[in-house]
């Protein structure tokens, strides 16, 4: 029996070697880029998150039937997919909020450990081979380049999303599987920076802030969260700005980010006080926040409460004082639209999850047909759940196609 994968990226990875435990199958794993993995390489900034330890099907996935995913990411679960890593050489570490890292610290380990494992009798892998058309015929499939074709039995398709396109993110997955007779919704970007005209943006790029958002849309609650983030040239970016930018500005209104940069400080009582002792100083105003947020965001912080850089903290009365910290619990920046697919991390959105069957990811227009990752309209939050589900989605295509 002949397995072809188009896509040799996580979820292709992960289906190949789990077909492959079948010995009488042949596995056929193809690359259009260079190298397999090549976006799994950027994945956690280098370090690759490749999973999280705390997982809810409900509150860590989307797509329009997110429940679809509950047996993969059940059956090959968190603690099965470390193991599996554990296997196949990989150490790993768990950071505090439940993020896994590999212990090198290097994305490249968990490429490293997933091509030696590739590098089996029953595995050949075609890279630089762009499949550009598939036919159906008795036997099974042809999948064919500008220049070559292979036949297979059976063909599970792993292109992955259209984010990240610089890194090899394209429509091919889509377009092949709809011209199979598959249905897409609509594509958006996910886990992306969200612009903003805000004039300190530009100053305080680079900066990062642990604080509480709230993203509000006319003046209504739209999605809070808590962690860091991280001011750009262009607007907000780091995982909590992620995490919301799924549905932030997809719809006309007026959307504001506040910004809490002292969450939990119980600031009017601990900061305040801190503020008003800086009065026996000889400090100017630009030092107010100094020792307490980082020295570019303190100065943003007094200028938007409207006091001058320049004013000795001495003279600042108690109300300005407590101005400056209140502005420094709620800082508004104005947003305007989330940046474009090859800037986000993922792909919301995908081909239609109720065309598969959830237990084996086949198929059920195209018998022998099978689909795993992010091609499929299934999306995870930020912090490795999206590589969880190309894990666990990838093993149970290969495992499902595997058997005889
Ligand atoms: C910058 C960045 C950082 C990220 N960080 C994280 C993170 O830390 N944790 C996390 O969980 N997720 C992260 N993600 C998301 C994660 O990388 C993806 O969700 C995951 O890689 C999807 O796996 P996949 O196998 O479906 O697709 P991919 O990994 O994209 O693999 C698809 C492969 O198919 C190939 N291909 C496509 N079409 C064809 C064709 N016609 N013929 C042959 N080959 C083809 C592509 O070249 C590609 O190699 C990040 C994404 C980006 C862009």
């Amino acid at each position: 029996m002949v397995i072809g994968i188009i896509g040799g990226g996580a979820s292709g990875m992960a289906a190949a070697l789990a077909a492959s435990e079948n010995k009488n199958a042949q596995v056929l794993l193809f690359e259009r880029q260079a190298r397999l993995g090549r976006k799994l390489m950027a994945t956690g900034n280098g370090r690759c998150n490749l999973t999280n330890q705390y997982m809810s099907l409900q509150y860590n996935y989307h797509g329009e039937q997110p429940e679809f995913a509950a047996h993969a990411l059940q059956k090959y679960n968190v603690n099965n997919t470390l193991q599996w890593f554990e296997s196949l050489g990989l150490c790993t570490v768990t950071e505090e909020t439940g993020r896994v890292y590999p212990f090198s610290d290097q994305a490249n380990s968990v490429l490293d450990v997933l091509r030696f494992a590739l590098d089996k009798p029953n595995i050949q892998v075609l890279t630089g081979f762009e499949v550009t058309k598939i036919r159906q015929n008795n036997q099974g499939f042809t999948v064919e380049s500008s220049d070559e074709s292979y036949s297979c039995d059976k063909l599970i398709i792993a292109c992955g999303g259209l984010a990240g396109t610089k890194l090899g993110g394209s429509m091919s997955g889509y377009k092949l599987l709809m011209k199979l007779g598959h249905h897409c919704t609509k594509l958006r970007p996910t886990l992306v920076q969200i612009k903003s005209d805000w004039p300190h943006c530009a100053s305080l790029k680079g900066v990062r802030a642990t604080c509480h958002v709230s993203i509000l849309r006319d003046d209504e609650l739209h999605a809070s969260s808590q962690g860091e983030i991280q001011f750009t040239e262009h607007g907000l970016s780091g995982p909590v700005i992620f995490d919301v930018s799924r549905d932030v500005c997809r719809e006309k209104g007026n959307w504001v980010c506040w910004l809490d940069l002292l969450p939990d400080m119980e600031a009017l009582d601990r900061v305040l006080p801190m503020l008003q002792k800086k009065r026996e100083t000889n400090l100017a105003a630009e030092d107010l926040f100094t020792g307490i947020l980082h020295n570019r965001l303190g100065r943003v912080v007094v200028k938007e409460a409207g006091i001058s850089l320049h004013a000795p903290i001495r003279q600042l009365e108690d109300w300005e004082l407590e101005k400056a910290c209140r502005t420094a619990l709620e800082l508004p920046v104005p947003l305007t639209e989330p940046m474009g697919m090859d800037s986000a991390q993922v792909t919301a959105g995908g081909i239609l999850t109720s065309e598969f069957d959830p237990e084996t990811m086949e198929s059920r227009l195209v018998p022998g047909l099978y689909v795993c990752g992010e091609v499929l309209d299934i999306d995870g939050n930020c912090g490795g759940y999206n590589l969880q589900w190309a894990w666990s989605s990838g093993r149970c295509a290969g495992h499902a196609a595997g058997k005889e």
